[in-house]
């Protein structure tokens, strides 16, 4: 079908393929072709596609009960709520559908802080740069990409932007209004950028210098996708308010907030909420989710094969100096920079069946399964190298 006879809103431009199956890191279209999925829904399906344990912990739920609203008690979100605190700095979570849902509640959080402190006037959230939160008002307006603003009214007060890795800049935006600092570890969608820990040490101690709050965006870093559960735990540094989403459903759509009491302190009944979030299907698959992520050999074994990868991935820059500038990103949070559009190398490895995703600053992304093996990696840096290959040979000829 032509996009022409479409019925759906045409905001996306997918390929010709249609996929109607998976099974771990491979993935079948309408043809019975396979391919190698090395994007997994951008950093979504972290075990893989149709896992055992997912699969299993959502049929049984189907059959047991699928929705009551939070207007009852949902026992899966005690459950997941408490193994959530346990493994990182929060005290408290608020369970959402998606991650611009999770960012939403996050920086009402923020402001919220604020005002129950007495200071309603400090409203200010800095972003940075590239970043990406979402499609909602709020996430466009907090995010560094004017693009996601066009055409959808004023800008929004109370966002201010900031270069990416720059302190000194960030210093010169802090004021008296500042509410919070909100900023991905790993930079995603703006080309796969992490953070130093250097430099998110010192937003952190400026923000205890100024009293404001500092929110990580771990929709995409998180949930053991850099070989950590969070991101931000690599640096030592810990944030006052997260979102989370993607890799946490492991392909069923939910998200969360997670606060410090301190932070939340604000977040009292009635002023926040949501219909389906944290429902009963989610909830059984985010715990059995967790569960395997949080076992230790899990995140030991996602930092093996990261190193493979990077290896890999150092290798091809090595050959193919012409068209790669550098690796970028952390654990299996991969973009490979080109000096070239990565649109067309991502099109050529579909060709070859193997599936990967673009970014901002022409970046190739890579952010596979993490139940990727080393075989499967040498065959998606294969299939790489020889579309680099090929790239080279029909730009000189
Ligand atoms: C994908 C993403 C979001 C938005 O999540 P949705 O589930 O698409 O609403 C927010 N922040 C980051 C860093 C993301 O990668």
């Amino acid at each position: 079908m032509s996009a022409a006879e479409s019925h759906i809103l045409p905001v996306y431009s997918p390929p010709e393929q249609n996929f109607v199956r998976g099974e771990g890191c491979w993935i079948w279209d309408d043809k019975g072709d396979k391919y190698l999925d090395c994007i997994a829904g951008i950093a979504v399906n972290a075990l893989g596609h149709a896992p055992p344990v997912l699969v299993k912990a959502l049929t049984e739920q189907a059959g047991k009960l699928w929705h009551t609203s939070n207007m009852f008690k949902v026992k899966g979100q005690e459950e997941l709520a408490a193994k959530y605190v346990r493994d990182s700095f929060a005290d408290v979570v608020f369970f959402t559908n998606s991650g611009t849902e999770a960012i939403e509640g996050a920086m009402k959080t923020a402001r919220k802080y604020h005002t129950a402190n007495g200071q309603p006037e400090r409203v200010d959230i800095i972003g940075f740069q590239g970043s990406f939160h979402g499609r909602s008002y709020a996430a466009i307006n907090a995010s560094g990409n004017a693009n996601y603003l066009d055409g959808f009214g004023p800008r929004l007060p109370g966002f201010i932007q900031a270069p990416f890795g720059d302190l000194d800049a960030v210093k010169a935006l802090v004021g008296p209004t500042t509410a919070a600092i909100i900023i991905e570890p790993v930079q995603g969608e703006g080309g796969v950028r992490a953070a130093s820990d250097e430099y998110l040490r010192g937003l952190r101690q400026l923000a205890d210098d100024n009293g404001f709050l500092i929110i990580f965006d771990e929709v995409q870093s998180g949930a053991g996708r850099t070989g950590k559960m969070w991101a931000h735990q690599w640096s030592g540094v810990t944030p006052d308010i997260m979102a989370v989403a993607k890799g946490v459903g492991g392909g069923f759509p939910m998200g969360a907030f997670l606060a410090t009491k301190e932070a939340a302190k604000g977040m009292a009944r009635g002023v926040h909420g949501t219909t389906f979030g944290g429902n009963p299907l989610a909830m059984a698959v985010g715990n059995a989710c967790y569960d395997e992520l949080s076992k230790p050999e899990f995140l030991d074994r996602v930092n093996v094969v990261a190193n493979h990868l990077t290896q890999a991935l150092e290798g091809l820059k090595d050959r193919h100096p012409d068209l790669v500038v550098g690796v970028t990103g952390k654990g299996l949070l991969r973009g490979l920079k080109l000096r070239i559009d990565p649109k067309g190398i991502q099109g050529k490895l579909r060709d070859r069946k193997v599936l990967v995703g673009v970014a901002g600053d022409n970046v190739l992304r890579l952010a596979p399964p993490l139940v990727i093996d080393e075989e499967q990696i040498r065959h998606a840096v294969d299939a790489l190298d020889a579309v680099l290959a090929a790239q080279m040979a029909e730009a000189s000829a």
